[in-house]
């Protein structure tokens, strides 16, 4: 089971809030925060992340199936 993960560089307005939660797969080195690694073994610090990321600018799917929703 492989997590895809995503962020929506105009819809990130860098709070930092990912890279808090979960360090190991997100970085905010310029305007925007980018994925360490875009494809991830489940982890529910990636899905913490996603849900309170202020910009609504990650995406987190399985198969296609978005797992935020
Ligand atoms: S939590 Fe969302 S808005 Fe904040 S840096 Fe991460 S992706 Fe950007």
């Amino acid at each position: 089971m492989t997590w895809k993960v995503e962020v929506d560089e105009r819809a990130c307005v860098a709070s930092g809030l990912c890279t808090g939660i979960a360090p190991d797969h997100f970085a905010l080195e310029g305007r925007a925060a980018t994925v360490k690694n875009p494809e991830i073994d489940p982890d529910d610090d990636v899905l913490d992340a996603a849900g309170g990321c202020p910009g609504m600018a990650i995406s987190v799917t399985e198969n296609g199936r978005d797992l935020l929703a």
